[in-house]
């Protein structure tokens, strides 16, 4: 994983809480197995890797461990590891967490 050197003020990834709603847009996310890459995109944060981060032309991303939204917050669903893992953009991961 190579990351270029910014060379404008990279976005900071936010604080998190575990259990935060992100309800993402096709383009926010990627990386998800199972999912189709245009669908709209719900979970509830696990986990921030913040050290797993990457860039391209759509910006900065990092790496979140998750689990599907609602569905895994269920009362008949057992609890499990996450069964989600994404990569989100970190402007999109900003935008959610000051709503
Ligand atoms: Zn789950």
């Amino acid at each position: 994983m190579s990351e270029r050197v910014p060379h404008v003020t990279e976005p900071v990834i936010p604080e998190v809480p575990e259990g935060a709603v992100l309800r993402l847009a096709p383009g926010e996310w990627s990386h998800c197995q199972a999912v189709p890459v245009d669908s709209q995109l719900a979970v509830t944060v696990a986990r921030i890797h913040r050290n797993v981060t990457r860039h391209d032309g759509a910006g900065r991303w990092v790496w979140i461990a998750a689990h599907e939204h609602p569905a895994c917050s269920w009362d008949h669903v057992e609890p499990h590891p996450p069964c989600r893992q994404l990569m989100v953009r970190v402007d999109v991961l900003a935008r959610e967490v000051s709503q």
